[in-house]
């Protein structure tokens, strides 16, 4: 496993950055997800995703570089601009005292790269590399543990999650994302630790559930989430659902190819259009998880058009409404989010249906229908000047109307046909 760890694996702006550093020196060592992922299977990683622990102080660490921004100087960290890429430097530390299982009240800076590993999560997060001589710190067998595949607490579970409450959900955020298991002692800390998870910035939860979702099987998350109780504190919106339902949508999320974070969250949040549901309404959820407001518009956009056996494959006017609504652009997103619900259900007999209806989207796209006011026939100036009108509300209205009939049938959209149609409107 250790034969994972050659220097060629290292970016040279993050081994830049170690040289420097014990070249005045100071200790320095590369220290978590990077360690721990080059471990388990070499993976590639970019620069800024590297982690510097050192014995020098932050001082020291704005001393020895020429470009540095003072992320977190506070508590020990600085960001290095090693060859133009960002590369995070921390001073060894302890953790002081938590009062509000948020963020130590000090920190106390140390000497020693072991002092600095027993601060850390978990046994494989704290494991510490020199690329220069090869050498590795790993006082908490978190190398055993990594080849067990087992996410442990370093010291103590209940006492590490009870400092700093976001611990229990990055134990599931890595248990799913990393496909491991929890250890049982750290796993039955984690329902004990509810109230100090509750104190937790909403930013941190939301983040951690970002990479939940941007698992291969969430619903792995989402499972650990549900049995260890946390899920009705993430998400205490859907702790009404059936078990049935919620089992649903977490199948369904699953059949969203990783990558589609606002598809795999419409899955989650659209409500079965089968039998009476609570409604799990999407946009305050995700406003309360601070997700960004791109995402929401997203996935609302997703969410009202998610039931799929509202729309008639036999009828393109039904089809194009779809397009219309969410934009052309968005077709294969559709197709993603109808095929997952589809598949999340019980039983596969809406497969069939489902593939028929994507194909005849994916289809009817590629005719290019006119779906909005620009490909109308007519401009809006021409639809001024048949009315007789100068700009305002009326105009956007009569398009409105023009551009409904277009979609029910396109071979309306000429300039004499729509001119009629909008006499009568005019009339009516
Ligand atoms: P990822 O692969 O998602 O980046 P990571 O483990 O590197 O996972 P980071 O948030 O980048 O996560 O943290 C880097 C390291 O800092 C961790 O590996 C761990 O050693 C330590 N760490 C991060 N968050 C905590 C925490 N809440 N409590 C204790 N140690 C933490
Ligand atoms: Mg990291």
């Amino acid at each position: 496993m250790q034969d994972a760890l050659t220097i060629d694996c290292v970016p040279p702006a993050v081994l830049e950055v170690v040289r420097r550093l014990q070249e005045r020196g100071h200790q320095a060592w590369l220290v978590g997800g990077a360690v721990r992922d080059l471990l388990r299977a070499g993976r590639e990683r970019p620069a800024e995703d590297w982690d510097i622990a050192t014995s020098a102080r932050p001082r020291q660490v704005m001393q020895t570089f020429e470009k540095v921004i003072p992320t977190g100087v506070k508590h020990g960290t600085v960001t290095v601009l090693s060859q133009g890429e960002p590369v995070e430097v921390t001073t060894f530390r302890g953790e002081g005292k938590y009062s509000d299982a948020r963020r130590p009240d000090e920190v106390e800076f140390l000497e020693e790269v072991d002092d600095d590993l027993a601060r850390r999560d978990f046994t494989m997060n704290a494991i510490a590399w020199d690329p220069f001589t090869g050498r590795m710190r790993d006082p908490f067998g978190g190398m055993r543990d990594l080849e067990a595949g087992v996410i442990r607490a370093v010291r103590d579970p209940l006492e590490r999650f009870t400092e700093d409450g976001l611990r229990p959900m990055r134990a599931i955020r890595l248990a799913c994302a990393l496909e491991l298991t929890i250890e049982e002692e750290t796993l039955k800390a984690i329902p004990a630790a509810a109230s100090s998870f509750r104190k937790v910035a909403v930013e941190r939860v939301r983040q951690e559930l970002e990479k939940i979702l941007d698992a291969r099987l969430p619903s792995s998350g989402f499972g650990l989430l549900a049995e260890t109780g946390l899920a009705s504190l993430v998400l205490p919106e859907l702790a009404p659902l059936e078990e049935n339902d919620w089992n649903r949508r977490l199948r369904a999320m699953d059949e969203v190819p990783p990558g589609n974070r606002p598809i795999r969250l419409a899955a989650l949040l659209a409500s079965s259009g089968e039998r009476k549901q609570i409604e799990s309404s999407h946009a305050p959820i995700l406003r309360r998880l601070r997700f960004p407001k791109a995402t929401i518009s997203e996935v609302g956009l997703l969410v009202s058009v998610s039931n799929w056996r509202e729309v008639d494959p036999c009828r393109p006017a039904d089809l194009r409404r779809v397009l219309a609504r969410v934009g052309a652009d968005r077709v294969e997103a559709v197709a993603a989010l109808w095929r997952a619900l589809a598949r999340g259900e019980a039983h596969g007999s809406a497969e069939e249906t489902v593939e028929r209806l994507c194909s005849a989207l994916l289809e009817e796209a590629g005719r290019n229908p006119p779906l909005e006011a620009a490909s109308l026939a007519l401009t809006g100036k021409d639809v001024m000047r048949v009315l007789g009108l100068g700009a305002g509300p009326e105009v956007g209205q009569a398009i409105s109307y023009l551009l409904d009939l277009v979609i029910e049938d396109p071979s309306r959209n000429r300039p004499e046909t729509l001119k009629k149609a909008l006499e009568g409107w005019r009339q009516a």
